[in-house]
């Protein structure tokens, strides 16, 4: 079955933030996601090229948001890190190791010119540095990593939000947060303005979740992953895969209209939108000088305007957890301006990017050398026409 762009946004093909990034964002490529989109529903005969190693900012990401989640979703350890105390740093890295081995599932882990030792004592330092601030913005864990499926002006959306919180001092309102480990912080415009923030904010106050724990995830006897959820079943290679597939595919019968249990909604637009930057909690390894002049910067440093501060080896780089200023009110403009990208999808407008990310593209030589390759049913139908033709 070839992907049907022209139905992009309607329940069986919900857009995901991460969509609107490679549509829209700074390393995104429009016709990059045309193959991509393209190979995922017409994937090749033989099940595609074998897994090459997994690259160590998704392995380490994944096992940075698994631990995170493992310790929000025990009780006992829950508690005490909201009461302020400290899990102790060998707990948090035999938790880590152990998500990073089922994150590789089996796949060597492409460290590139990188030291292992270092890139994970620098994740263990964030995954810290979140259980440290945490009570400092929260009060009470609502939801960890459930599945949401939410409409907005007629598109569907569907994603997973990292935490839903009551958050400190606010014990009749709702906060959002998103764990984020890559190196630079996004300008206070993006923020505001993301689409990430804006889905999840709409999807806390008009969606429909799923907590994660829905799908049951077995392991087949040809090593593939089966992850089930009421009439969903499914076979992926990865773990991973397979229950975010089985989660979305759960989400989608919701939203068709089935009762699958343990689905639920909040109803409230967030009081609290954070994003949270945890390369601010590996310690700076040598002291120096900085100027600080975002504003959650001056707040951190005690500043009332821009201004040169001076950090000594093993202090963090910030406060970590960046305030998103997206009001409900700007909800309908998110939703108009995602409308606009989506319907350049579904009138089939994908636009190449050439630039130097072209040399790690899997599709680079049918793109840049070949032009569009038609596969699955539109390389059959063109061949069927070509050879009617004689040709
Ligand atoms: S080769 Fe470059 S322009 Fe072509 S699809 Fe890939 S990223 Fe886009």
């Amino acid at each position: 079955m070839a992907w049907d762009y022209k139905r992009y946004g309607l329940i069986p093909d919900p857009v995901h933030k991460s969509h609107l990034n490679e549509l829209t964002g700074e390393y995104g490529c429009a016709k990059r996601f045309r193959y991509q989109r393209d190979a995922e529903f017409a994937p090749a005969a033989d099940g595609g090229a074998p897994e090459k190693a997994l690259n160590y900012h998704l392995a380490c990401g994944t096992a940075a948001h698994e631990t995170i989640a493992r310790a929000l979703n025990n009780v006992a350890v829950r508690e005490r890190i909201l009461a302020g105390q400290t899990i102790a740093e060998e707990r948090i890295r035999a938790t880590f190791e152990h998500e990073l081995r089922v994150a590789a599932d089996g796949r060597d882990i492409d460290w590139r010119d990188e030291s292992a030792d270092a890139v994970i004592g620098e994740r263990i330092a964030m995954v810290q540095g979140v259980f440290a601030t945490l009570p400092k913005y929260v009060e009470g864990i609502v939801a960890v990593e459930p599945g949401f499926i939410v409409q907005l002006e007629g598109v569907w959306y569907s994603g997973h939000i990292d935490l839903v919180y009551v958050p400190r001092g606010l014990p009749d309102a709702l906060g959002i947060c998103d764990w984020k480990s890559g190196e630079s912080k996004p300008h206070p415009i993006e923020l505001a303005h993301s689409w990430e923030a804006g889905i999840y904010s709409a999807a806390l106050q008009r969606g429909v979740f799923l907590p994660r724990e829905r799908v049951s995830l077995t392991r087949r006897s040809d090593g593939d992953w089966r992850g089930q959820c009421g009439a969903v079943d499914i076979t992926r290679r990865s773990r991973w895969q397979a229950e975010r597939d089985g989660l979305e595919d759960a989400l989608k019968l919701i939203a068709a209209g089935n009762e699958l249990g343990g689905q639920f909604t909040l109803e409230q637009y967030p009081a609290r939108v954070y994003h949270v930057h945890m390369r601010d909690f590996v310690p700076y390894v040598k002291a120096g000088t900085k100027n600080a002049k975002r504003p959650e910067d001056l707040e951190y440093y005690g500043l009332e305007r821009e201004a040169k501060v001076k950090y000594t080896a093993g202090e963090w780089r910030g406060p970590g957890w960046l305030p998103v200023h997206l009001h409900e009110n700007d909800i309908a403009r998110l939703a108009h301006r995602t409308r606009n990208v989506i319907g350049t999808v579904r009138m089939g407008r994908f636009i190449d990017f050439v630039r130097e990310h072209c040399q790690r593209c899997p599709f680079a030589r049918d793109c840049l050398t070949g032009g569009y390759s038609a596969r699955g049913d539109e390389l059959a139908e063109l061949e069927s026409n070509l050879k009617k033709a004689g040709l």
